[in-house]
């Protein structure tokens, strides 16, 4: 017992030992909510007052409730239920499946709404272009999570003001389409596994009886991003209970987009009456040089999240003060990053302790890259790995077919986008988020990568001499890149290290366009992103670097400003390729010397190095510049025509 109280604050004991009724913790990151609710299940357990077997506890991921079953185990309880609300909803629904869906099996879950969406569409006569599929679908979700029936759409729709890919009497049709489709097809969708649930327990008073004889007390980490069907499946377990606890901090609402909302969370004491409020301020996790940062980004935020902030407390000895750093061009800031990893590696810090975090996953192909020629194992989190991705695989198969249908004086890039969009890959514009954004914007890496070759002379600028070398460069790094290990740095978006922590965490690609997002056009949308580079800051315990490159490309345009988020009074340090910084680092590559990106000779020249190709390998193609104009042509234009330029596959 007294293991469980020692190494605790007073503010945390307060919650740990506030009795069974409605406890809210409001606090900051790092100043130990999970560690709070942790340790107030085992007390509670070993009290006797709540059995173990009778908490559910409700994370945000598998991971994390992974890591609590784990640390409870090791406070000396087992039997509690840790799960995510999706997984508490398939296994109670799995369990009382023969009952609810009287002996018919149990309808199978839609792993993805593309096809079913596409499908409706066409029904409906309703035009998608590829991205409009991504649109609708998150669209749909969106309207699921926040329990709109597809009748009420239109109206809801107008009412949110979201900027809707198609006219909202058309969404709505599909949306019925889709919800008719998938009955017919036996499935349920994510969002109806929480539905059914409520059903199961609303209208089967049966099964809710067992159910709530069975879990008595219910934990909630991350409450401030609940959507409001969860919120109404955790409403329907108590069934007018008030045995909850909720820790979160509104400053890290991070996926409103997804229906979620931090009123749930700053609305909580009002709704119960006579709920124990608890608030930390003390940050155990990070040096008071990373607090003093994650104060000052967090300060300028604006809107109900700002009142409700919370300043933090640094407890933990001083520590190095985070450095801003400017590189050239992304290449040298993935390479600078690397450099400093398999520095840190070499000093006294395990990889494991070292995290380099994105705004998107298609961010991670540079760094994957990078360390894997450093010889630092890495581990890609909350993504598979850029070249393991259905999508790119799927476009390298197309590149590879286009080798033989392309016009062999065809530009290459063009050629690229052709070949993506015979697949199914349409230009268009973007798609609001989650899964559909993720893919877009992977594949837009890949058409970055072809003109990022031109320009760096390792690919022709021709589809007839260029697309045969290009797809060998993607066959080199989707094979250079490591076996996955347990041990290594992390490579994850911002999204995915959320409730994590790391002593070293670089924040990378802190551009504007990147971070905030260049599609974030709203107030409350770039508030949003000013909450994730939070959420990024507070994962530091002792060493923060930001960084952020002023061109694309080696000799690229450096028209990229630093984001609007990034402090101009912190100490910034410039990295570029010829800075000692990359070419002093002490750590050797493990696996042998970079090689030629074009014909695979070994470089032992530092130039050689640095452009990744060899003096025998011909210089870079006399259009590059026109290609590197035509790409900055079609930003400035997709810019202003509010469509970025990508590319997007569809599931059709
Ligand atoms: P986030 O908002 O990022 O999810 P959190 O508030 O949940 O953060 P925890 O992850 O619980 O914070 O704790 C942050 C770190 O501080 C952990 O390493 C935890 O073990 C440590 N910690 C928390 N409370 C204390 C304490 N009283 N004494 C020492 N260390 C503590
Ligand atoms: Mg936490």
């Amino acid at each position: 017992m007294s293991a469980v109280l020692a190494g605790l604050d007073e503010a945390q004991t307060e919650a740990v030992l506030a009795p069974g009724g409605p406890v809210c913790v409001l606090a900051g990151a790092g100043t130990g909510k999970t560690r709070t609710i942790t340790h107030r299940i085992a007390y509670r357990s070993l009290t006797g007052e709540t059995a173990a077997r009778h908490v559910l506890a409700i994370t945000f991921t598998a991971r994390a409730a992974g890591e609590m079953r784990g640390r409870l185990i090791q406070l000396g309880v087992a039997g509690a239920q840790a799960r995510t609300f999706h997984a508490a909803a398939l296994r109670q629904l799995r369990y009382f499946a023969p009952r609810l869906f009287q002996g018919r099996p149990m309808p199978e879950l839609l792993e993805s709404k593309g096809r079913l969406v596409s499908q409706a569409a066409l029904r409906e006569g309703v035009r998608l272009a590829g991205t409009a599929v991504r649109d609708v679908t998150s669209e749909i979700e969106w309207a699921k999570a926040m329990m709109i029936e597809a009748s009420d759409f239109p109206a809801a729709a107008t009412k949110a003001e979201r900027e809707l890919p198609i006219d909202a009497a058309a969404l709505s049709s599909v949306y019925m389409a889709y919800e008719q489709l998938k009955r017919r097809s036996q499935r349920i969708d994510f969002e109806d596994l929480l539905r059914a649930m409520v059903w199961a327990l609303e209208e089967h008073p049966d099964v809710a009886e067992q159910i709530r004889s069975q879990y008595r007390h219910f934990v909630v980490d991350e409450y401030q991003d609940v959507n409001p069907l969860q919120q109404r499946l955790l409403e329907a377990w108590l069934g007018g209970r008030e045995d909850l606890c909720v820790v979160g901090d509104a400053s890290q609402t991070i996926y409103s987009f997804t229906g979620a909302s931090a009123d749930h969370l700053l609305g909580f004491a009002r709704q119960r009456p006579g709920a124990v409020v608890v608030r930390l301020e003390r940050d155990y996790r990070s040096t008071p040089q990373v607090v003093q940062l994650a104060n000052q980004v967090i300060a300028g935020a604006s809107g109900q999240h700002a009142a409700a902030r919370l300043k933090l407390v640094g407890q933990r000895p001083d520590g190095p003060v985070p450095r801003v750093v400017r590189c050239e061009d992304e290449t040298a800031e993935a390479e600078a990053v690397a450099a400093r990893c398999a520095e840190l590696i070499t000093g006294d810090t395990p990889a494991s302790e070292i995290a380099v975090l994105f705004r998107t996953n298609a961010q991670s192909e540079l760094y994957e890259q990078a360390l894997a020629e450093r010889g630092v194992p890495y581990v890609v989190r909350g993504t598979e790995r850029f070249f393991e991705r259905p999508e790119v695989r799927e476009a390298m198969i197309l590149l590879r077919g286009a080798a033989h249908a392309a016009a062999a004086d065809q530009p290459l890039v063009e050629a690229v986008t052709d070949a993506l969009s015979g697949g199914g890959f349409t230009p268009a514009a973007p798609p609001p988020g989650g899964a559909a954004r993720e893919r877009w914007e992977a594949l837009a890496a890949l058409v970055r990568l072809a003109s990022d070759a031109i320009a760096a002379g390792t690919v022709a600028g021709t589809a007839g001499a260029g697309l045969p070398a290009f797809n060998d460069l993607l066959a080199g790094r989707a094979t250079a890149q490591h076996a996955p290990t347990v041990e290594g740095v992390t490579l994850a978006s911002l999204h995915a290290a959320k409730g994590l922590e790391w002593a070293a965490v670089f924040l990378v690609g802190l551009t504007e366009g990147t971070m905030p997002i260049s599609y974030a056009q709203t107030t409350d949308h770039i508030e949003e992103e000013r909450r994730l580079l939070y959420v990024g800051i507070t994962r530091a315990k002792e060493r923060l670097w930001l960084s952020w490159a002023a061109a694309r490309q080696p000799g690229g345009r450096s028209g990229r400003r630093p984001s609007r988020f990034l402090p101009t009074d912190a100490p910034e340090q410039k990295a570029t390729r010829a800075t000692s910084f990359v070419a002093s680092s002490p750590a050797k590559p493990k696996r042998g010397l970079p090689t030629c990106r074009l014909c695979g000779v070994a470089l032992f020249d530092s130039t050689q190095r640095k452009l990744r190709r060899c003096g025998g390998c011909p210089p870079p193609e006399p259009d590059a510049e026109l290609f590197e104009r035509l790409r900055e042509w079609r930003e400035r234009i997709a810019a202003e025509l509010a469509v970025p330029p990508y590319l997007i596959l569809t599931d059709a």
